[in-house]
């Protein structure tokens, strides 16, 4: 096991292709037939190469479709919400052929509370994009968007402008109590699968939304360019919170995909203060809080919020647990290989208190 990282660690590791789930499983050998037969070399690199290429395939083609579909074909944004439906089955389907943990795959009475947060949650969102048009008459001036620009551009301009602002957001969310209270609910989780990315409080997925979108639309951003965005950002959380084993290779360097996002589901205080980006890992790598540690075996016992375990699980109760005052269980220790916890507030320090967790 690596020693511990130093604070403010940043990793420099190569993305080795490491997992800590086997490669492939062997056939168990059926009755009928004990003869284990060796499969073909084709199927034996099948789930590697899958590995290797469902996060860049699933990200560029769902948001390639939208972008094409609503960008260059002039065709409905409504066919977006159909498109992102079937978006969460593809990656039900990927979860299930190469998990990254098997067990996290398994409803432990969360999946209808996380069906709830994201009808919730994308509601608010159609219902943000609908009122675009109105905002933007409101504008007393004219937009500077670069509207005569391919739509491809136009929408990249928008992810790294919104990625900027949604991570400055998410930092923001650690550091100061009354956002980590809302935040608090998207960390409560103890298994990592595609569908809970779309967890959140719905104040704080306003919050975060105004954060992110609110500069760009004074921009004169599109209603068009925006429900493109709207439905990339719900692509990206599939991807950053996906069980799926993936092999990212050079990739891990520059996408907050799930092998890099899973650190920040870390229990351990203010160990999980790192890997903030939704896109990419740039404002991190800036910030000095990216981290990644391919051959950490990362796990349920690893997740959560550490100083409040019995974070309650139900939907309701989601909503109303920001109001309540509970008093905190001590941190567990951080396990060796990972971030170090920062000192935590003092009484006469807590008004400079980097983070809000504890
Ligand atoms: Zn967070």
């Amino acid at each position: 096991m690596p020693s511990p990282a130093p604070v403010g660690y940043t990793s420099t590791q190569t993305a080795a292709p490491a997992s800590v789930v086997p490669e492939t499983v062997p056939p168990a050998p059926s009755e009928r037939d004990p003869v284990r037969r060796e499969p073909a070399p084709a199927a034996r690199r099948l789930p590697r190469i899958f590995a290797c290429l469902y996060a860049p395939l699933y990200w560029a083609g769902f948001i390639g479709v939208a972008a094409w579909w609503v960008g260059e074909r002039g065709g409905s944004p409504w066919w977006l919400p159909p498109l992102l439906l079937l978006a969460i089955a593809v990656s039900t389907l990927a979860e299930r052929y190469r998990p990254y943990r098997a067990h996290w795959n398994r409803d432990g009475g969360d999946g209808r509370r996380d069906i709830a947060h994201a009808l919730v949650n994308e509601s608010l969102n159609i219902i943000g994009l609908a009122a675009i048009p109105l905002l933007a008459a409101a504008l007393p001036w004219a937009g500077v968007w670069p509207t005569q620009a391919p739509f491809a551009l136009q929408l990249l301009g928008a992810i790294l402008i919104a990625d900027l602002g949604l991570t400055a957001m998410h930092m923001a969310s650690h550091r100061y109590r009354p956002l980590w209270r809302l935040h608090a609910v998207h960390h409560s989780v103890t298994r990592m699968y595609g569908f809970n990315g779309l967890m959140k409080h719905p104040l704080h997925q306003m919050i975060e939304a105004a954060a992110g979108v609110v500069p760009l639309l004074l921009l004169g951003m599109p209603a068009t360019v925006a429900a493109v965005l709207a439905f990339a950002i719900a692509i990206q959380l599939q991807l950053q919170h996906s069980n799926v084993d993936m092999r990212l290779g050079p990739l891990r360097r520059v996408f907050a995909w799930a092998p890099l996002h899973r650190f920040h589901h870390i229990k351990y205080g203010t160990s999980g203060d790192v890997n903030f980006g939704l896109f990419f890992n740039l404002w991190d790598r800036l910030s000095g809080t990216a981290f990644d540690h391919p051959q950490y075996p990362l796990d349920s016992a690893d997740l959560g919020i550490g100083s409040q375990p019995d974070y309650p699980g139900g939907y309701r109760a989601q909503l109303f647990e920001p109001f309540r005052d509970r008093p905190s269980q001590p941190v567990p220790p951080t396990p060796p290989g990972l971030p170090r916890q920062r000192e935590t507030a003092t009484a006469a320090g807590a008004a400079s208190a980097r983070s809000a967790k504890d």
